[in-house]
């Protein structure tokens, strides 16, 4: 397929990466030039603005940073949305509001361009890999037109629901890893409260029904006392604020969340937010 591709950061430029090694012609633009040399030098060719790479292509991945990021490149004065072709699909990697996701949707479908949620879970390892999970919102006969691009991306793809509904399920991953590392801290504090050695209490328990990767990577994590990123912790910290504004605009709380998010932020406020988001272990170390 003809694909274009913005955000060349830690996740996207290894999924351009994918994309040419899989027969994709990939089309790039980078707000900084030089986040492109690398995949130019791959074999990707060079847009000068979103808008002049969305008339070349069929499909335009985004992978930046947050909501306000991804309008400015789809919506905003250069943004793609003013050179799209007929049949145009927007497919966004970067997890944003499911909110703000919605709103994107409806603006480009006022313009005819479908646009796809497909934040994704994995990391920098699946992203190299090829082999992410990609949660999908919008319309099923977008996702089949851009399957074949996403398979040279991800494993698993599976369409959740309407727009939005992807990065529903991305912000229920962000609970589901924010509390499960918390509760391996707890473990790790315990068996060193009782004087029993951590590592093959982990390595117990992989082997039951506590298994997770959270436990077998966020574990080793701890044990070595190593929070070499990974998934940064300011990076989760925007994503649990994604949670907690999505829980407070639908009127529910989300008590483990909000502790979880407390401590991330306690973390990025002490200047760590390029630590792995698992340096909060620290944090439930010193408390009593
Ligand atoms: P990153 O390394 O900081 O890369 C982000 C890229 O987006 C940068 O290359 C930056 O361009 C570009 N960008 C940001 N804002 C932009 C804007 N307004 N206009 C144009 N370009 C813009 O981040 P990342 O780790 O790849 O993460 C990307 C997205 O994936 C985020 O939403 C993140 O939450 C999500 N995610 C990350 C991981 C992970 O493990 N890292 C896992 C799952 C999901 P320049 O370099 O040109 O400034």
């Amino acid at each position: 397929m003809k694909v274009g591709y913005i955000g060349l950061g830690i996740m996207g430029l290894p999924c351009v990466l994918n994309l040419l090694k899989a027969g994709h012609a990939v089309t790039v633009w980078s707000r900084r030039p030089d986040s492109a040399a690398a995949a130019l030098a791959a074999g990707a060719s060079w847009a000068d603005s979103p808008a002049q790479l969305a008339a070349q292509v069929e499909v335009l991945v985004s992978n930046v940073s947050d909501t306000g990021d991804v309008e400015q490149v789809l919506l905003g004065e250069q943004g793609a949305v003013h050179g799209a072709q007929k049949g145009l699909v927007c497919v966004d990697m970067s997890t944003i509001s499911p909110i703000g996701a919605r709103d994107i949707a409806a603006r480009l479908a006022a313009a005819g361009v479908d646009f796809l949620d497909c934040p994704v879970s994995g990391g920098q390892v699946g992203a190299v890999n090829g082999s992410l999970t990609i949660m999908v919102g919008g319309k099923a006969e977008a996702l089949a037109k851009v399957r074949p691009a996403l398979e040279a991306m991800g494993k698993t793809i599976t369409h959740i629901g309407d727009s939005g509904a992807g990065q529903v399920a991305k912000a229920c991953n962000q609970i589901a890893v924010g509390v499960g590392v918390a509760a391996v801290a707890e473990v790790m504090k315990l068996a060193k409260a009782c004087g029993v050695d951590p590592a093959p209490v982990r390595e117990a328990l992989l082997g039951g029904f506590a298994q997770s990767r959270v436990l077998d990577i966020h574990g080793q994590r701890m044990i070595d006392d190593n929070y070499a990123p990974g998934f940064k912790a300011h990076l989760h910290w925007k994503d649990m604020g994604i949670v907690l504004d999505t829980a407070r605009q639908l009127g529910i709380r989300l008590p483990e969340a909000e502790r979880v998010a407390g401590l991330i932020g306690q973390l990025v406020e002490q200047g760590e937010g390029e630590l792995d988001s698992a340096a909060i272990a620290r944090l439930i170390w010193q408390q009593n």
